[in-house]
């Protein structure tokens, strides 16, 4: 496939607002895309060429893309950047360079391009015709060698090669181009909905996606699957084993009331204390540490004292840990809280942050030792394999785990938990497997009861926000409109519009990340009656706190037609506020789900 109908497909995705015409595009671009190619092809339309775990980044800076489309274009970066400046993206502002004025707007835009020094042969337009026909795997294969470009001069070398590649593409290639080294291809389409384009090219409707869940449940790896469904077929797919190296998807947990109706309905639990740091699955293979996010990020760079730990204490050749990583002082017992711990999620810094605020992860679960993949096994020989695997005394400490079969005996522990300054506790079934991305009844979380509020903060996405008056106006929001995750659509539904707990300093920092992502109009997996001042692509992360949960008309989250025809009222925050920003740790489809939403609420009466 040419690069230029690839670019032709981003463009339809990226103009739809219905989800539903984003997976027929994507089936229409699956179905042409060759056994050779897919791969590539699902990676690319992340804006990736490798799966989103690996930490293979193709990472430019602006002024080194800038750079790269002055070379191609016979401009200079300044004026590419000042281009830039107007029109807020990088990758439009190359492809009207490429174009020359856009017709539409002709007084802004001629000004514009009229103040550029585009010192070609010929108009600038005589760029919009592709010099030599560009594919795909070129393409990759490029940006490709732009990754892998190391050492001295490799900013020079970088530059180059992008802009080799931009001179020989047509303009509408040029506008992709330029925004994935930049990290800003952005088309707005969740994992689902790729798995849902999957299914309806090559298996024939969309509801077959969940064929392919298992798979992807195991891997999280979309070329892999998509690859192997090309080459091998679905019989292949499901077969797909856990990976050492590729991350599986995190088990999570589901909300009970109260000790008593968590044993009346699981009978016999392990109860491990919730400490209250940040998911790391660690994965070893040989002298090869690798450790990721629950949202399967590559977090291997940020914690040197977990992969010593692992390399010390974990003598098997392969082995998959599953643990919850923080900041822990052995000496005297101490968790320390949240906030310290997460100001280890760092790029830069990283040695010393080692030694001043050092993390022990607490490991909960075994999925695979030497080869073999343990998910299937019941937790109870899980955690007596764990024990054996595990040399103690070290950066990597066993959870500690009870079995507990009456509510008395498992109330102690969560006042116990409690009173250590930990979240609460997670129960898990003891027979039950590690069901990868589930979120079910065999693992629970029981927390500290409050009352005049829910028990639990909700992380919602924020999806637009509504201009207000008075002295807001200076920022130019009154409210947010947020939203949680239905992770059977893949889409994004309203459930609040909050106003209240926001300190000027957080309305000024929600503006300038929100203006970033700016759309003009409803995203595609943006499912609201509310119609905001703005709406944003759904990217940030927030985490509120409410008093109740109540039925709301205006709201889409849980809103279903039911089956005598009716519409059912959707749920809504009453009282809503937000706690903190989530972005760092979490990506919008990890927030609270539709489903989760709705247990809450039937939760809250039963306190
Ligand atoms: P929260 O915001 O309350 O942490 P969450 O949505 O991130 O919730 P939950 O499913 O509510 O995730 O809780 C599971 C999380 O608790 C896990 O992802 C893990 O990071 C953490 N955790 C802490 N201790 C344990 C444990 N012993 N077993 C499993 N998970 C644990």
């Amino acid at each position: 496939m040419l690069f230029s109908q690839l670019s032709s497909y981003f463009e339809k995705l990226e103009a739809t607002s219905s989800r539903l015409a984003l997976i027929d595009i994507l089936a229409d671009l699956f179905k042409h895309s060759s056994e050779a190619e897919i791969e590539k092809i699902i990676y690319l339309s992340q804006g990736r060429i490798a799966p989103f775990f690996e930490a293979t980044e193709i990472g430019m800076a602006e002024k080194q893309v800038a750079q790269a489309i002055a070379s191609a274009f016979n401009s200079t970066k300044q004026d590419v950047l000042k281009l830039y400046g107007e029109v807020g993206d990088m990758g439009e502002a190359a492809m009207q360079i490429v174009r020359g004025p856009v017709k539409s707007n002709p007084s802004r835009q001629g000004s514009l391009f009229a103040s550029l020094k585009v010192h070609a042969v010929g108009s600038p337009s005589s760029f919009a015709t592709p010099r030599k026909k560009i594919t795909v795997s070129d393409v990759f294969e490029i940006l490709t060698q732009i990754a892998k470009t190391q050492g001295l001069g490799t900013v020079e070398k970088r530059q180059v090669l992008l802009s080799d590649l931009l001179r020989k593409s047509d303009s509408n290639s040029v506008r992709y181009l330029v925004r994935i080294p930049l990290g800003n291809l952005r088309l707005g389409i969740g994992d689902p909905t790729i798995l849902d384009g999957l299914a309806k090219a090559k298996l024939g409707d969309k509801s077959k996606r969940k064929l392919l869940e298992g798979a992807y449940n195991r891997t999280s790896d979309l070329g892999l699957i998509a690859k192997t469904l090309w080459e091998k077929g679905l019989a292949a797919v499901i077969k797909l084993q856990v990976v050492v190296g590729k991350p599986i998807r995190s088990e999570l947990c589901e909300r009970l009331p109260n000790a008593e109706k968590a044993i009346e309905k699981m009978e016999i639990v392990s109860v491990q204390p919730k400490y209250d740091g940040f998911r790391v699955q660690i994965h070893k293979d040989g002298d090869k540490v690798s450790m990721f996010s629950r949202n399967l990020e590559n977090m291997t760079h940020m914690f040197p004292e977990l992969i010593e730990g692992t390399l010390k204490q974990i003598k098997t050749k392969t082995a998959i840990l599953d643990t919850e990583a923080l900041a822990y002082q052995p000496e005297s017992e101490e968790f320390l809280p949240f906030q310290e711990t997460t100001k280890r999620r760092r790029k830069y810094g990283i040695e010393e942050m080692t030694k001043t605020l050092p993390l022990k992860a607490f490991v909960f679960d075994i999925l695979y030792k030497d080869g073999k993949s343990l998910i299937d096994k019941p937790l109870s020989e899980r955690l007596v394999i764990l024990k054996q695997t595990l040399i103690i005394n070290g950066t990597l400490i066993p959870a500690k785990t009870q079995t507990v079969r009456d509510a008395k005996t498992l109330n102690i522990i969560l006042e116990d938990s409690i009173s250590k300054g930990l979240e609460g506790v997670v129960i898990k079934k003891l027979e039950s497997p590690y069901e990868a991305g589930g979120r079910n009844f065999n693992w629970v979380k029981l927390k500290r009861q409050q009352s005049g509020e829910l028990n639990d903060t909700l992380d919602c996405v924020i999806l637009g926000y509504v201009f207000g008056k008075g002295k807001r106006t200076a920022f130019g929001a009154g409210a947010l409109l947020v939203g949680v995750y239905d992770d059977k659509n893949d889409e994004f539904v309203t459930v609040s519009k909050i106003g209240t707990g926001l300190s000027d300093e957080e309305w000024k920092e929600i503006h300038k990340r929100a203006d970033k992502i700016k759309v003009d109009h409803k995203p595609a997996r943006v499912n609201s009656v509310i119609e905001p001042s703005v709406w944003i692509k759904p990217e940030i992360v927030i985490e509120i706190l409410a008093d109740e949960i109540t039925r709301s008309p205006i709201h889409t989250a849980g809103a279903v037609i039911n089956q005598s025809g009716e519409k059912e009222p959707g749920y809504a925050l009453r009282f809503p506020r937000l706690v903190s920003f989530r972005t760092s740790d979490k990506k919008p489809e990890d927030a609270t789900t539709v489903k989760e939403l709705i247990e809450m609420y039937k939760l809250q009466n039963k306190k």
